[in-house]
């Protein structure tokens, strides 16, 4: 693809709501965020909606002053939502983090706020914050976010597969427990932040409440049963990237979403096993990596998805 020119004066603003927090950015034309907003998302089922639209009107307001005192004004509002999203519609149809149903937050933002609002899911939207960073700019490019759940934005020739990426109800175990979702044996119970520290945790003693940063550091250390535990579900994430790439012939993959930022020991191992299980001529040049974006990745995500 093409590199674009950048409008040095252009300014966006992309907000990612999730179901703890709410973080808004004033994201450049290059796809930097040059000023960041975080507020709490205080979703409660009964107002929910009302909540969540004046925390954002809050953020944006604060950014808007931001931007004033540097002379630029922001054209646009890009959202990235949890949950299943219309963006035609730019309607919320369901997010249980959120605790909202049928909600069409980017018709109301605009309204409220008078300026452009496009809507789309948070983990399409990482997926193109860090397709878009890629000097490579491969045509087949999967993000993986593992945190909570499992779930993977797919960019193909610049342009994301709406709908797709349920990485995390993928079976990997048909024998496996059952799952919220219907199915058997889903990746999500092998290589979620959660899974891993319930495994960790089996042990007792000191690694009985043991959480996932500490997991990581003790793995990247030398410990034997934590990198047992991270080595399995390496595998099993490993697994569902080698189907995946089977299926979709992704060649490049970047895995994000908090719980594994800080250590290699895990990237080797699934790098390791995409390598040694993908069919020979596929598996030429593929690689794996820790995602460049931290926090503001859905922000910036947000606005990114419709330069
Ligand atoms: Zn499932």
């Amino acid at each position: 693809m093409k590199r674009r020119e950048f409008d040095e004066k252009v300014l966006r603003i992309g907000i990612d709501l999730g179901g703890t927090k709410i973080l808004g950015a004033l994201v450049d034309d290059a796809g930097n965020a040059v000023a960041t907003r975080q507020l709490p998302t205080f979703a409660k089922e009964k107002h929910s909606e009302k909540e969540i639209l004046q925390t954002i009107s809050t953020i944006v307001q604060d950014l808007l002053i931001w931007a004033e005192k540097e002379g630029r004004t922001p054209v646009e509002i890009g959202i990235a939502s949890a949950g299943i999203i219309d963006t035609s519609t730019r309607t919320i149809r369901y997010a249980q983090s959120l605790g909202v149903k049928d909600f069409p937050i980017g018709e109301q933002v605009e309204k409220a706020l008078q300026m452009p609002v496009h809507l789309c899911n948070d983990t399409d939207a990482a997926a193109m914050a860090e397709w878009q960073k890629k000097s490579r700019k491969s045509d087949r490019f999967m993000y993986v976010s593992v945190g909570t759940g499992i779930g993977a934005g797919i960019v193909k020739e610049g342009k994301i597969m709406q709908g797709a990426g349920e990485l995390g109800h993928m079976t990997v175990n048909p024998k496996g427990e059952n799952c919220t979702c219907g199915n058997y044996g889903c990746l999500k119970h092998y290589a979620s932040g959660p899974a891993m520290e319930e495994k960790v945790r089996m042990k007792g003693g000191k690694y009985r409440e043991m959480a996932m940063p500490e997991i990581v550091e003790l793995a990247e250390k030398g410990d034997l049963w934590c990198q047992n535990v991270l080595k399995e579900s390496a595998q099993y994430l490993g697994l569902a990237l080698v189907n995946s790439i089977h299926l979709l012939a992704v060649n490049e993959i970047v895995i994000g979403g908090g719980v594994l930022q800080k250590g290699d020991f895990f990237f080797s191992q699934v790098e390791a096993y995409v390598k040694r299980f993908t069919m020979p001529y596929m598996a030429e040049g593929i690689t794996v990596q820790p995602a460049r974006f931290k926090a503001e990745i859905g922000a910036v995500g947000a606005v990114c998805s419709r330069r």
